[in-house]
């Protein structure tokens, strides 16, 4: 495989459905560039009425609803112009929300969120780790520019049940090496977090200690926030307050306290 289609694939992956059918499409279109894949598709797709253009990678529906954008355009966007037409000029939303990155609790789904209200950050087990210039930049930047230059009223953290990257936290073994690139050293921010825990409930089963480190870990990343300064400063003048949350995707339920 060239350079060029090696890119064009790795731009597939980041975009495409990730089922084992899709995926021997796109792998089969790399092998036997056809007459309708590469720069012919995109001449063929331009025949297409507009809003099904983005959904096409190589030929390769992105998403799995066959029309998701579609509907999204034509009995969200189409409808609401006084929701749009104030966005295109720029955000000003009230809050910034942590969520985990797991795909069965997308915030702006499960708190009903609209477009422009709230500024959202989701990593691994919705962690936020403190103030470093060095390590954490990216959730760093997010958190200044949400609060110096947004004025977001509320930051939530929300955590949720049968977290994997919970599960992964409490699962490390003192000393034992790292399975993963990334992984292990991202959720080893809630180091405080598990050690509180293993020490208040040792006697309960790993599940159940899970679950309280769930809600364990938010505290901490509460704490976490008020680390960096303009986050304090925030919070002392009374014009930011925190907010943690726990939403139970197997009961239904959503838990919500103030630290
Ligand atoms: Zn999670």
């Amino acid at each position: 495989m060239s350079t060029a289609a090696a890119a064009a694939a790795a731009q597939s992956w980041c975009f495409a459905t990730v089922t084992p059918r899709s995926r021997a499409t796109v792998v089969a279109s790399l092998a036997s560039p056809s007459p309708s894949s590469s720069s012919s598709s995109s001449s063929n797709s331009s025949n297409l009425p507009a809003p099904f253009r983005p959904r096409l990678i190589r030929n390769t529906p992105v998403f799995a609803a066959p029309d998701g954008f579609a509907k999204f355009k034509t009995e969200f966007y189409d409808k609401k112009p006084e929701l749009f037409e104030p966005l295109k000029a720029g955000q000003a939303p009230k809050y910034m929300v942590f969520s985990c990155a797991d795909s069965r609790v997308c915030p702006s789904v499960t708190m009903g969120l609209e477009p422009g209200e709230a500024f959202t950050v989701r990593n691994i087990a919705n962690m936020v780790p403190a103030y470093c210039k060095i390590k954490h930049a990216g959730v760093g930047s997010a958190i200044e520019y949400a609060v110096c230059a947004l004025k977001v009223e509320l930051i939530v953290v929300i955590g949720h049940s049968r977290c994997g990257g919970i599960k992964a936290l409490l699962s490390l073994k003192d000393g034992a090496p790292d399975s993963f690139h990334f992984v292990e050293d991202w959720v080893r921010t809630g180091f405080p977090a598990k050690k509180k825990v293993q020490t208040e409930h040792a006697s309960l089963p790993f599940d159940d200690q899970c679950a309280i480190l769930e809600k364990e870990a938010v505290n901490q990343s509460l704490e976490n926030l008020k680390t960096y300064p303009f986050v304090k400063e925030g919070i002392a003048n009374g014009t930011l307050k925190l907010v943690g949350g726990h939403y139970d995707f197997v009961s239904g339920n959503l838990d919500l306290w103030e630290p």
